[in-house]
C-alpha cells in the first residue's frame, strides 16, 4: 500500500534547506577569512555556551565521544579505575571509559528509565573513581539522588549530557552538576552542525586547565607544549554555524516542547503505552525532548504497521544496551534495562514535523490499538 504521507523517523537535508541562505554567508564569511582551527568563532561560540549553561570553562572539541575520554583523562582516570555507566546509553558513554584505559561497569535504569541511583550504588567498589548519569533523550537524571548516592562514598559524578543541552533539574541545566558535562552537535542532536562536533564543559580551574592542553596537543597559551595532549577540536567552521543556530536555540526547545505537548494530548488515555512525562508536567524537570520514546505494548508489530503508512520510528541504540555486547565482555543481567528494551520506541521529534505530521502519526497509533484491541 502506499502510504497517503511520508515522514521520516529524521530528514537530514532539512536541517540545511529553510535558512540556506543565512548558513551559506556563514560558510563564505570564515572560508574567505581563512578561519578554520581555534577562530574567534569558536571562542563566541563557546563564550554563548558558557554564559547558557553558567559554567566557567566551555570547550568545542571534535564530537561528544571524544568530549567524554577528554575529560576523564583530564581527572587522571585511567588503568585499575572504574567508572559506573547505565547500560541505557549509547555505546560512547562506555567506549570513552575504556578509551582511557578504565572498566566500564554497567547498572541499571530506574522507573523514569534512566541511571538507577540505587542500582548505581550497588556497583561501587573500592576501585570507582566516578559515577556517570546520562541524560537520555533530554530528560536530566534525578541528580538529587545521585548527589546523596556521590556524596556519601565520596565519588565525583561526571555528565554525559550529549542529548540535553538545555535540560533542567531543579532550575540547573544539564551538564553542570558533575566535575565536568559534555554535549554532542551531531546533526540529529537538538543543536546539530553539519558533521561531528561536540563541547566538554566544567566549573573546575584545574580541570578546564587540564581540557585546554589536551584538545589541543598540550600547548598553552604562548604554543609551548607542556603536556602529553592530542587534536580534539572543534572546526571554527563548525562552531560558526553552530553559534548561528545557538541564537534561536530557545525556539528550537519550544517546539520540540509543542510536538511532545501535542503526542500527549492525543495518546496519554491509551492502556498500551507508556509515554514519557509530557512538557507540562511540572516538578523538577524541564525537558528538551530530543527524543520522544515511550514503551508499547506489541512494539514490533506498531513499527511495522507505522511503517507501512509512511511513518518512521527508531528504537534506540539500534535495540541494544550496552550490557548486551557481549563481544566486548559485558555478561550481565540488568532487568528493568531488557524490560524496558522489550517495548521502547521512538516516533519523530524534529524540527521539521508539521503539526499535521503529528496528528497524522498519533492518527495511525491510534489506528493500530482500535483495530486490534
Ligand atoms: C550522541 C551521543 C554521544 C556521542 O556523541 P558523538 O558526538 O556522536 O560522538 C554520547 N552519548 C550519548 C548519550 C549520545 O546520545
Amino acid at each position: 500500500m502506499s502510504p497517503s504521507r511520508t515522514i521520516p523517523f529524521f530528514n537530514y537535508p532539512a536541517l540545511f534547506e529553510p535558512r540556506e541562505e543565512e548558513f551559506m554567508s556563514v560558510i563564505r564569511d570564515v572560508c574567505r577569512r581563512g578561519a578554520y582551527i581555534l577562530q574567534r568563532d569558536l571562542e563566541a561560540f563557546e563564550d554563548n555556551l558558557r554564559r547558557f549553561l553558567n559554567v566557567r570553562y566551555a570547550f568545542g572539541v571534535a564530537d561528544g565521544t571524544n568530549a567524554l575520554v577528554l575529560g576523564l583523562r583530564a581527572m587522571g582516570i585511567g588503568p585499575g579505575d572504574e567508572v559506573i555507566v547505565p547500560s541505557h546509553t549509547y555505546i560512547a558513554s562506555a567506549a570513552s571509559v575504556h578509551l582511557v584505559g578504565a572498566t566500564p561497569v554497567l547498572c541499571d535504569i530506574g522507573p523514569d528509565n534512566l541511571i538507577d541511583p540505587a542500582s548505581a550504588e550497588a556497583m561501587i567498589t573500592d576501585r570507582t573513581r566516578a559515577i556517570m548519569p546520562v541524560h537520555v533523550n533530554g530528560r536530566t537524571c534525578d541528580m538529587a539522588a545521585l548527589g546523596v548516592v556521590a556524596d556519601r562514598h565520596g565519588l565525583p559524578l561526571v555528565e554525559d549530557a550529549a542529548q540535553a543541552l538545555g535540560s533542567e533539574f531543579r532550575g540547573r541545566r544539564a551538564g553542570t552538576f558533575g566535575t565536568f558535562g559534555t554535549f554532542s552537535f551531531y546533526p540529529a542532536k537538538v543543536l546539530g552542525c553539519f558533521g561531528d562536533g561536540g563541547a566538554v564543559v566544567t566549573d573546575d580551574d584545574e580541570i578546564g586547565a587540564r581540557l585546554a592542553l589536551l584538545r589541543d596537543h598540550g600547548r598553552n597559551d604562548a604554543g609551548k607544549v607542556v603536556a602529553w595532549g592530542t587534536n580534539c577540536r572543534l572546526d571554527n567552521l563548525q562552531a560558526a554555524i553552530l553559534d548561528l543556530k545557538f541564537r534561536t536555540y530557545d525556539q528550537d526547545i519550544a517546539r520540540r516542547r509543542e510536538i511532545a505537548r501535542r503526542y500527549h494530548a492525543a495518546l496519554a488515555d491509551l492502556p498500551q503505552l507508556d509515554l514519557p512525562p509530557g512538557p507540562d508536567a511540572g516538578g523538577d524537570h524541564f525537558d528538551i525532548y530530543q527524543n520522544y520514546e515511550l514503551a508499547a505494548d506489541r512494539r514490533d508489530e506498531l513499527r511495522a504497521y507505522l511503517k507501512d503508512r509512511g511513518v518512521g520510528t527508531i528504537i534506540q541504540w539500534g535495540g541494544s544496551p550496552v550490557h548486551s555486547f557481549a563481544e566486548l565482555g559485558f555478561d550481565q543481567t540488568l532487568p528493568a534495562t531488557e524490560r524496558f528494551f522489550e517495548r521502547c520506541l521512538m516516533l519523530p521529534m524534529n524540527m521539521s514535523l508539521g503539526d499535521d505530521d503529528v496528528a497524522y502519526i498519533c492518527d495511525q497509533v491510534r489506528a493500530f490499538y482500535a483495530r486490534s484491541a
